[in-house]
């Protein structure tokens, strides 16, 4: 299916109650050959009554962010996981998700974005859900997002919904700082040429979700980049999380080629 044909579907949905009630049914809007794609929960009134995405005030906060992150709103692809609004801002129910997710499953594979960005706890939930990576509580939602996951060949970063600082200020810088990481993982590391952790995965010693994860992903939160930066020392086999890698220690000493 053509992503026409996806949105004209979407536009004249009437799989569950939802379509009674709202004014439009949102598509997602953006760049079709992304490299991320942002999957907000549902559109809000505003949304729904303009027919576009984020054009109420969570919608200025998010181009805030992004603008701090240093990204333009056309550079990425943004959707929604439920397509219609719902009534008084309640939560989607699991009939609701059920009924509308065939929609951005259609979208995640028409767009082909390599990060996904789930917002909030109900996209965070059915995405990681989707990709198997493990079940989520609303309560251990706010311990996992800006923390990047692996899954096939996508890399998925969870952030809070940009709404949730019109209700909390004090969050703000919070969600700069976590909004940055777009950034981040668009750039590889700059310490990635002459690291050892490329060395170890080019002779087929470290596992690539190391490389994943942290060179080519959430290159910031390395323990060796952190200490590289600060000018510290660290020893060849020390993994990006700081761990000391024992069996890559062995092969490091039996190369000759590292230092204690
Ligand atoms: S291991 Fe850390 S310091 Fe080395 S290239 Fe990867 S992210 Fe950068």
């Amino acid at each position: 299916m053509e992503i026409g044909e996806l949105n004209r579907r979407i536009k004249e949905c009437k799989k569950c109650k939802l379509s009674e009630t709202r004014i439009n049914a949102l598509c997602g809007e953006g760049n079709l050959n992304a490299k991320i794609m942002l999957i907000a929960q549902a559109p809000g009134e505003k949304e729904d009554r303009v027919g576009k995405m984020f054009v109420g005030p969570s919608g200025k906060v998010l181009d805030e962010l992004l603008n701090k992150a240093g990204i333009k709103r056309h550079e990425i692809y943004m959707t929604n996981l439920i397509k219609c609004v719902l009534p008084k801002y309640r939560k989607p129910r699991q009939d609701e998700i059920e009924a509308c997710s065939y929609y951005l499953d259609e979208e995640i594979k028409l767009i082909n974005s390599k990060i996904l960005v789930p917002l909030g706890y109900y996209a965070t939930h059915y995405i990681f859900q989707k990709y198997g990576i493990q079940s989520l509580s609303k309560a251990e939602f706010s311990s996992i997002y800006g923390k990047l996951f692996l899954a096939k060949d996508k890399k998925i970063l969870p952030l809070p919904h940009p709404a949730t600082c019109l209700y909390n200020p004090d969050f703000k810088q919070d969600l700069i700082k976590s909004y940055r990481k777009l950034h981040v993982l668009l750039e590889d590391c700059k310490w990635y040429p002459v690291c050892p952790m490329r060395r170890f995965y080019e002779e087929g010693k470290l596992d690539k979700k190391w490389i994943e994860l942290y060179c080519k992903g959430d290159w910031e939160s390395c323990i060796r980049y952190q200490m590289e930066e600060k000018g510290q020392f660290h020893p060849d086999w020390m993994l990006p999380d700081g761990t000391l890698d024992e069996r890559l220690q062995k092969e490091a000493k039996n190369e000759g080629y590292y230092y204690l």
